[in-house]
């Protein structure tokens, strides 16, 4: 394409100026891969972003899709229904942990971690709790791009550009400790001591002001963080004693990332509320949704039944292209057991990372099922700059990565085979040698 042809499109979270110098292009994908507009091959090591987690363009998804654009294009979602959401909702609730009774669709991430906060501040309301106002999030915490979740997220560079934020946010510490963790394989050992960090600031705003503490139960986007053993029960716990709603943002452990269909069930945590996208839809179709507690979804059913409880929803919440393609996304999980194939490949994921070790510039590497981070040095004066240096060497070599500060980021389609994987460590191999 041309430099004028690349004017006109402001690209989201991207490098534009660097971009449009030389642009990487995607035209095609299939299964574990990609294609160029010139027809070269790139494997897929991130699923898309974090989503395609049955690979590409799976047929089943593909017809589901069509047929139903044919069937009905739209159906409105207020005061209406239509019978694929109800069937969708009556499944997902199947795959999540039995307390996770109600499912409220959003379509994106991001709608889902707003949709979340609100469930959670009108809950606290509605049960003559209206005190309880503040959020909690936690440093390096990343829950979507609009206001509410860029409050509660722990990114600064997220944050700094926009002014005042959400009112009455605080942050706990974030659970990065490579000075006790550097190289754990799995779950880190040390660090539970950190969610002790929520009793510090229920110290201070008295635990009467606080509705809800949210966290990714494995920090994805600040460079694949690890919850320390037993770090996400102490949460848990901490959160009961002081009637505080505890929210997973599953948005990337969601439909199948940590070996278990939600990384609730792989750390045997059960939040109050737990937002998903991606996976949902298997990335074809934009998608989110929130699960809720029977007891969350309860409190708002007292008033006059012609009255509508909870204010909020979306024009393409429950659309009917996003209900066909995640019906025939779970299908395509079932039957070929993608839910669980992250635990089962994780051993041979892990010893293939954790190989990195010793290369030049490596000072950690994380992983659980099939998501793993492989950090750098960073480069004196110019953060970020050596992981993305990587990334675009393997960019030439045909791998897709992603990078995170100078974390390298991997989470691949679970559809992975071992080949797939010697290959991705073998490419990241030669590119961490040669940006050394
Ligand atoms: N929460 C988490 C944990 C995420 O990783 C993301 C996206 N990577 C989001 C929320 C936002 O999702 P979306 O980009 O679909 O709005």
């Amino acid at each position: 394409m041309s430099t004028t042809e690349l004017d006109a499109y402001w690209m989201p979270f991207t490098a534009n100026r660097q971009f449009k110098k030389a642009p990487r292009l995607l035209a095609q994908a299939q299964g574990m891969f990609y294609k160029t507009p010139e027809g070269r091959e790139v494997l897929d090591g991130v699923a898309g972003l974090w989503c395609v987690n049955a690979g590409h363009a799976r047929p089943k998804i593909v017809q589901a899709i069509a047929d139903q654009a044919a069937e009905m294009d739209f159906a409105p979602p207020f005061q209406m229904g239509h019978p694929k959401a109800f069937e969708l909702a009556e499944r997902l609730v199947k795959l999540t942990p039995p307390e996770l009774t109600k499912v409220f669709y959003t379509n994106s991430g991001s709608e889902s971690v707003e949709t979340a906060l609100k469930m959670a501040l009108a809950y606290h309301r509605a049960r003559g709790e209206g005190s309880r106002t503040r959020l909690i999030g936690r440093e390096r915490g990343y829950h979507g791009v609009n206001f509410g979740g860029i409050s509660v997220g722990g990114i600064v560079a997220n944050r700094k550009m926009f002014g005042h934020l959400l009112a009455g946010v605080d942050h706990i510490r974030h659970t990065h400790d490579p000075a006790r963790n550097a190289f754990s394989v799995g779950q880190p050992a040390h660090g539970a001591d950190l969610a002790d960090d929520l009793e510090r600031l229920v110290a201070l705003h008295d635990a009467s002001t606080i509705a809800a503490v949210i966290v990714e139960p494995v920090a994805g986007s600040t460079g694949v963080l690890i919850p320390p053993q037993g770090y996400l029960q102490r949460l848990r716990e901490i959160c009961d004693k002081h009637g505080i709603l505890l929210i997973f943002d599953e948005v990337i452990t969601g439909f199948g990332r940590t070996g278990q269909p939600f990384a609730a069930q792989t750390f045997g945590v059960t939040p109050d509320l737990m937002t998903v996208a991606k996976g949902l839809t298997n990335g074809c179709v934009p998608m989110g949704a929130v699960f809720a507690k029977q007891k969350i979804h309860d409190v708002f059913m007292n008033g006059p039944e012609h009255l509508i409880e909870f204010f909020h929803g979306y024009t393409y919440s429950a659309h009917p292209l996003a209900c066909a393609a995640a019906l025939a996304t779970l299908d395509t999980y079932a039957e070929e057991g993608l839910l669980t194939r992250a635990g089962q490949l994780q051993g041979y994921f892990a010893e293939a990372l954790h190989s990195l070790k010793g290369l030049p510039n490596v000072i950690d590497i994380r992983n659980i099922g099939l998501v793993g981070g492989v950090e750098l040095a960073p480069r004196a004066g110019e953060p970020g700059k050596r992981a993305f240096d990587v990334f675009l060497d393997c960019w030439e070599q045909g791998l897709m990565i992603r990078t995170t500060g100078d974390t390298i980021a991997l989470s691949p389609p679970l559809i992975i085979e071992r080949e797939h994987i010697d290959r991705i460590v073998d490419t990241l191999r030669t590119a961490i040698g040669r940006v050394a």
